[in-house]
């Protein structure tokens, strides 16, 4: 069994909780010792299911349904956050939408609700749990390993996942005197419950230098890094998981 970083009793946030990353995250750090409120939108069986992995995992861990774009939805978020928490210790935003279209057909509303949902809401987010933090606090922003390289068909995702890291940087230095620290963990290609055709897995193993896609726990354990007080004199900064990509 792998050690997991440990982060007794840290209160945390995890948006985008019921599928892929987010659900490895709520996992994985509910295991790690965190008390977990674990954000979801779309219900379903894989969220009772989810309900179910974190009873049976100690903590205090909470499911709360929310649309992160949905300022209303937001603020009862958080509201929650602070009648069943608290507070809160740190904060992952993970929730995120893509879709691959190319740049002259791409309509205004399409950009908007990408940008809305992988940096807008990022804003709103950690903007209105600022209140609720301790002396210590750390951000985790999931950002991605293409937004520094660029990809054909997703300019408004990279434009999206770029603006987060200047977002941390700036972040990191308005927020370090109060203690929040600000980070970005930025996946490579990750292997979830997405269908994912074996051409595509076969090329992205290929260019990674460990020949294999990441694990949504690999993801977990480096978010995990950063929200502990190990990584204390770390902020403002990326942190690619990609497999050497
Ligand atoms: P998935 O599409 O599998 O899951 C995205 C999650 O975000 C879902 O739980 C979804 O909820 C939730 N979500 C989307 N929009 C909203 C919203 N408006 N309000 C609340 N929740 C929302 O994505 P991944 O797990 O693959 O990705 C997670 C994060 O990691 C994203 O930020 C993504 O950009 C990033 N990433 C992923 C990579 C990968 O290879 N998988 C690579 C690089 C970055 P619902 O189930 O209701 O749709």
């Amino acid at each position: 069994m792998t050690d997991l970083i440990p982060l007794g009793g840290k209160r945390v946030l995890v948006t985008g909780a019921g599928r892929g990353i987010g659900r490895g995250l709520a996992l994985t750090l509910a295991a790690s010792g965190a008390h977990v409120l674990a954000c979801y939108r779309g219900g379903g069986e894989h969220i009772d299911s989810l309900a179910v992995r974190l009873k049976e995992t100690p903590g205090d861990h909470h499911l709360i349904q929310a649309d992160v774009t949905d300022a209303e939805d937001v603020q009862r978020l958080l509201e929650e956050a602070r009648t069943r928490f608290g507070g809160l210790d740190g904060l992952v935003n993970n929730a995120g939408v893509i879709s691959h279209i190319p740049f002259e057909e791409l309509p205004y509303e399409e950009w908007s609700r990408v940008l809305d949902t992988n940096l807008g809401a990022v804003f709103r987010l950690t903007q209105q749990a600022l209140p609720l933090f301790g002396e210590r606090a750390s951000v985790v922003n999931i950002g991605s390993r293409a937004a520094t390289v660029g990809i054909p068909l997703r300019g408004h995702y990279t434009a999206a996942k770029a603006g987060l890291i200047g977002l941390t940087r700036s972040l990191a230095k308005e927020l370090g005197g109060r203690g929040v620290r600000v980070n970005v963990v930025a996946p490579g290609v990750i292997a979830t419950e997405a269908e994912l055709p074996q051409a595509v897995v076969d090329k992205y193993s290929g260019l990674t230098a460990v020949g294999r896609l990441g694990r949504t726990e690999e993801i977990a354990h480096a978010a995990a890094f950063l929200l502990s007080d190990l990584s204390s004199y770390i902020t403002g900064e990326t942190l690619h998981v990609d497999g050497g990509i």
